[in-house]
């Protein structure tokens, strides 16, 4: 997709989806800085990245801290240049009932994945301001578009985020920078398998989709290895849902 020599960092890179666009990233050019707060995958991902022939950064981070991210910004900038194409990627999973939820699921929920965002987002902007371009891909989620069942708090962070991405679109489509959402349906990747998740239940979801397998995390980069390219100028405040079928 031509992002060569582009300057990009993927949050929540180490693993799963954030690893797959890293990857993807890789082979269509860009260099990439990939941020997480587990230090050893980032790291290996990094070095996949390399494998790849550009150049791969590790950065140490926690996205809902300002602190942290300020820092792995400045590392990711200094190493590559300004960072010109973003991917919030990092998440977590948990399932609670709502009248036994806790502030602090809650709160958590919230932090990664809405402050998370715009934490990261603002961080990265200025250079996309000063260049003139740049591109903003959020990872929300099918939960962020219908909801489910115990998954109040994932949902509400994740329907922010499509709310995040429209408000930004419209702020900057005039600075040639354009911001979309992906809302994957379910993918195959470490936190599903670690979200609690029958198998059974796993294969009763895989049945319901059309296509008739899980999503797995190139299906997701290949969207956004369209969102980010230049033939993708005219689409932003947009929400791109791969699902299988699974949510029409
Ligand atoms: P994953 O667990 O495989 O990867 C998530 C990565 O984010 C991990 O490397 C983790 O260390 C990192 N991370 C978590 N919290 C962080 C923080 N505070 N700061 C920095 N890094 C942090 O999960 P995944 O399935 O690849 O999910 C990636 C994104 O896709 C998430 O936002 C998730 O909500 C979303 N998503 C996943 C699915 C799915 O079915 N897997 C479906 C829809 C949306």
């Amino acid at each position: 997709m031509g992002l060569t020599g582009r300057a990009a960092l993927v949050t929540g890179g180490g693993s799963g989806i954030g690893r797959g666009i890293a990857l993807r990233l890789a082979h269509d050019g860009a260099n990439v800085a990939v941020l997480d707060r587990d230090g050893a995958a980032a790291c290996a991902v990094a070095a996949e990245v390399g494998a790849i022939g550009r150049r791969g950064v590790a950065v140490d981070g926690d996205v809902a801290d300002t602190a942290s991210v300020t820092r792995a910004v400045a590392d990711a900038r200094a190493a590559l240049g300004p960072l010109l194409v973003l991917v919030n990627a990092a998440g977590i999973s948990g399932f609670a009932p709502l009248a036994d939820m806790t502030d602090a699921q809650w709160d958590g929920m919230i932090a990664v994945h809405l402050r998370g965002t715009f934490v990261c987002t603002r961080a990265v902007l200025p250079d996309m301001l000063a260049g003139g371009s740049g591109r903003v891909v959020n990872i929300s989620s099918v939960g962020g578009l219908r909801g489910g069942p115990m998954l109040t708090h994932y949902a509400a962070a994740k329907a922010g985020v499509l709310g995040f991405t429209k408000a930004l679109a419209i702020e900057v489509g005039g600075r040639g920078i354009t911001v979309n959402a992906i809302a994957p349906g379910l993918v195959d990747t470490p936190m599903l398998r670690a979200s609690g998740m029958s198998p059974a239940l796993l294969e009763q979801a895989t049945r319901q989709m059309p296509v008739g397998r899980l999503g797995t995390p190139e299906d997701i980069a290949a969207a956004c290895a369209f969102l980010v390219s230049d033939e993708a100028a005219w689409f932003t405040g947009q929400v791109l849902s791969p699902n299988g079928g699974g949510h029409l």
